[in-house]
């Protein structure tokens, strides 16, 4: 698990209070404190006596601790228990903070703000926090409780009035949250942009997505296993018009292999639990126990969940987003054929432990399914066709290049089907697409993860995370104080984890992380082992990588240092798929196989792989190197819109309501960097507006006349009336910086008095 590493966190909570004179005084007055007690954790008592460096103190369950001062935290008055911003309370320490999230918690107030950030804390269990009445709230401004509303509600205002194109960025880890809190913003969106019908084909995409791209995993009965991009697209009155989806990073090994107790994707099992049985005739389809693919890993069903109403309400969403019937036909098909795929079975045949497919139902249902005959499919399965000059020879495979080569095949079938649908919802949803409008798009994307063995994968997605980590400092931190500083405003520097190290073991070229394993994938010779040799000997020098024994390596995240295991690294990256297998597919009758195949050939890197991978496909541009340019298209669309972070927190790894458990918050707190924000916005002046435009919006309300008509004279002489203390603002080159709230109090004067 990730746990152990964020210790090193170089930023702890509280550090920005003078410690020592409010512990004096605290002690003193003998408040109450937050008490460090062995074996239990943070304790809430009040000092009795006090010798020198030892107190004593009384707990609240009537026990009283000798204990060290040390031990001992200022804990917040009872007053601010539940404050609905971390920014408000007065003591930032650990215990104070989770306190207020646990107390928030405890009364099903799981949205709290960490000053410009919204952290979500995942309730499990039905929460009465949303609905029309509610959304209709946050759009009158009737409500400021914390919100994805409020959240959404900021994005849409932002670029109805700023015209900007706005994201809100979703992070957290496995099961925190994160797709149901997109799914609550693009329903507020839907009702605040609503009224000409595409809001619903909008929503409808996501029993759609879910279908097809989540699973049943240990951590998450419904875990996404793909990222997504949707973009929301608005008139210029503020009606939705469109949306377009990006996927990527779909983990399709889990369509032929996946951890016991875990699921293939969702829409396997709901096509075998709910299919009408016209259909089930006509492509032999089973049910969900009869296929080695589904049966292999000890879970059929998830607990409350009825994969046939699910099957309805697909093919109902599938309705509405007006995917053709036949077109759908064709994909559960090939769903079936991936299934009939799984089952089929070798046999080995001579001493070399080459194989034949044993023909039976598995492989005469695949084949049927595809439109090839069972001959073909067979012959693709067993044998591999290698180019020699004009010649090609035709070898048998062993075993577990058998298993290989249909495993390869049902996981191309699976990840092209994956693009096809998002692509045919794509285009239902451009239909109407405003050319002048805004958008806005919200980003969920795979959390960090850490587990026991770490791959390929994780480095992608972890790589992925360091980006949007970057993108976050850069917003929140660098840009803030390259403007107080260009506003020649006092400002001592908060240090925020850098994570450019980090990128740069990453991308450098030509010697980063990517371009390394991308250099050694075209390479004929390369094990995983070179490769580990390789990077250990390019990539030492950076500060965040370290090469461990048995091809292992450890980078050092921004969220905590992951090893990765090379095992498999290679072949991964690689991704080949067998020239074979490419040209089964383009000769079967059925039309999509036949789009695939075409798809893959018309990738112009895919052809061009080195003869040496024996009849693969390789990729010129392995899947690291594709990956990271997505990702940098991705950034780049970021980077043009006014971002909104939120942060999803998983209060216990149970999945279970009411349970919340302290060491794993702090733990997911201190990966998204909250501390270091909510000290950021306490200290700093969140609200910002020019000399200009302060005059123009409150100089009206001056009773005196002034001398001086310049709007900085104009503006000091309204903070002088309003009786803004000096310490709440700063006045800069060109703007005045105000502190959290203050501005508050002037416009309400101004609302009165207009
Ligand atoms: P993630 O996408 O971060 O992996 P999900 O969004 O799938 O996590 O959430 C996991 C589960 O947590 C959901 O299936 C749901 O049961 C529960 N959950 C998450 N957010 C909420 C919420 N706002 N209200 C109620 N339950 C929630
Ligand atoms: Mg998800």
């Amino acid at each position: 698990q990730s746990s152990a590493a964020f210790a090193d966190s170089a930023i702890k909570f509280g550090e920005n209070l003078k410690m020592g004179d409010t512990m004096n005084f605290i002690l003193k007055k003998k408040l109450r404190m937050w008490c460090q007690v062995p074996d239990v954790g943070w304790q809430l008592g009040n000092v009795q006596s006090l010798f020198g460096q030892h107190a004593k103190i009384l707990l609240a369950d009537g026990k009283v601790h000798a204990m060290c001062v040390e031990s001992l935290l200022p804990a917040n008055p009872d007053i601010l228990n539940g404050v609905d911003d971390l920014i408000k309370l007065s003591y930032l320490n650990e215990p104070s903070v989770l306190h207020a999230l646990k107390c928030r918690h405890a009364d099903d107030m799981i949205y709290t703000k960490a000053g410009p950030i919204l952290v979500a804390v995942n309730p499990f269990k039905t929460v009465e926090l949303y609905g029309n009445g509610l959304v209709e709230a946050y759009k009158h401004k009737n409500t400021d409780a914390p919100h994805v509303y409020a959240v959404a509600e900021s994005a849409f205002s932002g670029m109805m009035k700023d015209e900007i194109n706005q994201s809100i960025i979703i992070s957290g880890e496995s099961g925190a949250g994160k797709t149901e809190t997109a799914k609550i913003a693009m329903q507020y969106l839907a009702v605040q942009g609503g009224g000409n019908g595409i809001e619903d084909k909008v929503l409808h995409t996501n029993p759609i997505l879910e279908a097809f791209g989540n699973a049943k995993t240990l951590k998450n009965h419904n875990s996404s296993r793909f990222s997504k991009l949707i973009e929301i697209h608005f008139s210029s009155t503020g009606r939705i018009s469109g949306a377009k989806i990006q996927a990527f990073l779909l983990e399709k090994s889990r369509v032929v292999h996946r951890a016991k107790g875990e699921r293939s994707y969702h829409i396997f099992y709901q096509l075998c639990a709910g299919a009408p049985p016209p259909f089930k005739d006509k492509f032999n389809l089973k049910a969900a126990n009869e296929y080695t693919y589904l049966n292999q890993s000890d879970c059929l069903s998830v607990s409350d969940v009825d994969d046939a109403q699910r099957f309805h309400t697909l093919m109902e969403a599938l309705n509405t987003v007006q995917i053709r019937k036949e077109d759908i036909e064709n994909a559960f098909a090939m769903l079936t054929a991936v299934l009939w795929l799984g089952n089929v079975k070798f046999q080995v045949v001579n001493s070399e432990n080459h194989v034949q497919v044993i023909p039976d139902e598995g492989v005469e249902s695949a084949a049927k399914l595809m439109g090839c005959t069972v001959h073909e499919l067979m012959l693709a399965l067993s044998t591999r066709t290698i180019q020699a000059g004009n010649d090609s020879i035709v070898s048998k495979l062993t075993l577990q290049q058998a298993m290989d080569t249909r495993d390869a095949l049902a996981k191309t079938i699976y990840a092209s089907l994956f693009d096809w649908i998002v692509e045919q919802i794509n285009v239902s949803l451009e239909a109407g697409k405003c050319q002048n409008g805004g958008c806005i798009s919200i980003l969920d994307i795979y959390g960090f993860e850490s587990f026991q063995n770490n791959s390929f994968e994780q480095l992608c997605i972890n790589y992925a995370n360091e980006r949007l980590q970057q993108h976050f400092n850069r917003h929140l931190f660098k840009l803030e104080q390259e403007e107080y500083r260009q506003d020649g405003i006092d400002w001592s520097n908060i240090d925020f984890i850098d994570n450019m190290e980090c990128l740069n073991l990453f991308e450098k070229q030509p010697l980063g992380l990517f371009s390394l394993l991308n250099e050694e994938s075209n390479f004929p010779k390369a094990t995983d082992l070179t490769l580990a040799a390789k990077l250990q000997q390019h990539l030492s020098s950076n500060t965040c990588f370290k090469g461990e024994i048995n091809g292992a390596f450890r980078v050092r995240h921004y969220a905590g240092e992951v090893l990765y295991n090379t095992l498999g690294f290679l072949e991964k990256n690689r991704d080949p798929l067998y020239l074979d297998s490419v040209e089964l597919l383009k000769s079967c009758s059925c039309q999509l196989l036949h789009l695939f195949a075409s798809h893959i050939l018309n990738q112009p890197q895919k052809l061009s792989g080195p003869q040496w991978l024996n009849g693969a496909y390789s990729q010129k541009h392995s899947l690291g190197l594709k990956f990271k340019v997505q990702l940098f298209r991705l950034m780049q669309h970021l980077e043009n819109t006014t971002p909104h972070f939120i942060t999803c927190i998983k209060p216990n790894n149970e999945q279970l309501p009411g349970m919340f458990e302290n060491a794993s918050v702090l733990e997911q707190l201190k990966c998204y960097g909250i501390p270091e924000v909510v000290r950021m916005s306490r200290s700093g002046y969140p609200t910002r507006i020019t000399h200009q435009q302060f005059a123009e919006r409150f100089g009206f309300l001056l009773l005196d006349v002034i001398d001086f008509q310049d709007p900085l004279s104009v503006a000091i002489a309204i903070l002088q009336q309003f009786n803004v203390a000096p310490e709440m603002y700063q006045v800069g080159y060109t703007k005045l910086f105000f502190r959290t709230g203050q501005i508050a109090a002037l416009e309400i004067a101004r609302k009165n008095s207009i």
